[in-house]
């Protein structure tokens, strides 16, 4: 154990007391290992002195180093994001590929598609322990991977009992067949949809002709999916809905959805940038809607759980529980997933598939682990927010990861620059210490989220 005899000072680790927007609380959090305690906002100069309190700081301090230590650096990859097809049949303002690539681009053959999984499956056995319970994750994701279905749903019967399959889709080509393959094999599935009526769901989504018509087929299939195990839906949130996100959070729990996620814009692409909103803005009406999901659940007893922010939650109280790696800095792009597109070659993450200066190499022609070290999966998981201002500063760096490498590169000009939310991330955080310090973690989070978890907080301690 560390010793220690301040706070603050000499070898004493740096607390940072944080305004959460609480009325009695505030957080006190030490950066670099993300412990944090809630604390009274009337005993904060009591807790500096307090020896119980520096004694459970000792004591608790070894395992968020070791944790924080295993998530940011030691973790393999068990995930893979594969585009089995350039095109698209839509043409969406904020698509990461570059048009041309959506429009014109190539399928991926029946051939190389099987081959590449099974490329797939030999290297996976290097990274996850024999005997694991757990299988490596291979996620059909866009352009539109149904506009190779025949393809796709050969490789997931040919491999079924080697990955859990998941497919990213805009369901606008999922037909009752289809459906059925995707419950039969337990696909995961995850489906497209901006808004809670026509009119603003088809406004960034439209086909190559400038039409909507997609938020009708989405709504259609959401009907026939909802009970299905994996399901979940995606609102990407632009200029464009952020002022319906309360609306749409009650479209999705009316229709039994389960999961969702409200994911903020990427704007690596700067046509994505037409349409980015203001952080305070998209902010303001993120936390409106984070409101709304816990005021159904308090009416209905039904759960709609918003993934990204649950994400947040979890990786507070539960780091080593979190889902989604976008929110831990090196984020999982490179490290704990990569991408593989229609030609086979192979990116950190699918949002770097439009930026040619990051393809690492090919998967028919590559050794894996060679990519992994190459100079642009490097770029990307040396992306360390320890190393940039004003992330390094940020008591909260480790709850938010100062997402996105990909937005840092392209809109802000390196990889040492902040990305395109910060607000948006802080206002989160600070959102989800509210929850905690009110004793409504369970209302935001799914139903055994702390089975097998080792959980980093108990409320009943909080001074
Ligand atoms: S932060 Fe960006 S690059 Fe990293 S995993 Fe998320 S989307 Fe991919
Ligand atoms: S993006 Fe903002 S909130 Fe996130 S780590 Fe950087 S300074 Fe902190």
């Amino acid at each position: 154990m560390k010793d220690f005899k301040y706070f603050n000072s000499g070898r004493g680790p740096a607390l940072q007391p944080i305004d959460i927007g609480h009325d009695d609380y505030c957080a006190l959090i030490e950066p670099d290992t993300a412990f944090w305690s809630l604390v009274k906002k009337n005993q904060l100069g009591h807790i500096l002195s307090d020896a119980d309190f520096m004694d459970s700081y000792k004591v608790k301090m070894e395992l968020f180093e070791k944790e924080m230590t295993n998530l940011r650096r030691n973790l393999k990859p068990s995930a893979v994001y594969f585009n089995p097809t350039d095109r698209c049949n839509l043409n969406c303002a904020y698509c990461y590929i570059p048009k041309e690539i959506r429009k014109n681009g190539d399928h991926m053959s029946l051939e190389n598609l099987t081959r590449s999984l099974g490329i797939l499956k030999d290297y996976f056995t290097t990274t996850i322990p024999e005997g694991s319970n757990r299988l490596p994750q291979i996620i059909f994701h866009g352009s539109e991977p149904m506009m190779n279905k025949d393809a796709v749903f050969a490789g997931i019967e040919k491999y079924a009992d080697d990955f859990h399959f998941g497919i990213q889709t805009n369901a606008t080509l999922l037909d009752d067949d289809s459906i059925d393959f995707i419950k039969e094999h337990k696909v995961g599935v995850g489906i497209s949809i901006d808004g809670p009526t026509a009119e603003v769901g088809d406004r960034a989504r439209v086909n190559w002709d400038g039409q909507g018509g997609a938020f009708e087929k989405a709504a259609s299939v959401i009907e026939k999916l909802k009970d299905h195990a994996g399901f979940n839906v995606i609102c990407t949130v632009t200029t464009e809905n952020m002022r319906h996100l309360t609306e749409t959070v009650e479209f999705f729990h009316e229709r039994e959805v389960k999961v969702c996620m409200l994911n903020v814009i990427r704007c690596t692409q700067e046509h994505s940038r037409c349409i980015k909103p203001e952080d305070a803005d998209v902010a303001g009406h993120f936390l409106s809607a984070l409101d709304r999901a816990y005021e159904l659940y308090e009416q209905t007893g039904r759960k709609l759980i918003v993934a990204n922010f649950a994400n947040i939650l979890i990786s507070i109280i539960a780091p080593t529980a979190r889902r989604l790696m976008c929110d831990i800095s090196p984020c999982g792009g490179g490290r704990c997933f990569f991408a593989v597109s229609a030609k086979g070659d192979m990116f950190p993450c699918s949002e770097f598939i439009g930026l040619p200066e990051f393809n690492g190499g090919n998967i028919f022609k590559d050794d894996i682990d060679d990519v992994l070290q190459t100079d642009p999966f490097k770029k990307v998981t040396g992306r360390d927010v320890d190393t940039f201002q004003p992330c390094s500063n940020c008591a909260i760096k480790h709850f938010c990861g100062a997402p996105c490498p990909a937005e840092a590169y392209e809109m802000n000009g390196g990889m040492d620059k902040i990305g395109a939310f910060c607000e948006f991330y802080e206002e989160q955080t600070r959102y989800a210490f509210r929850v905690i310090a009110d004793e409504k973690v369970d209302a935001f989070l799914w139903k055994g989220w702390d089975k097998d978890t080792e959980v980093v907080y108990d409320i009943s301690s909080l001074i």
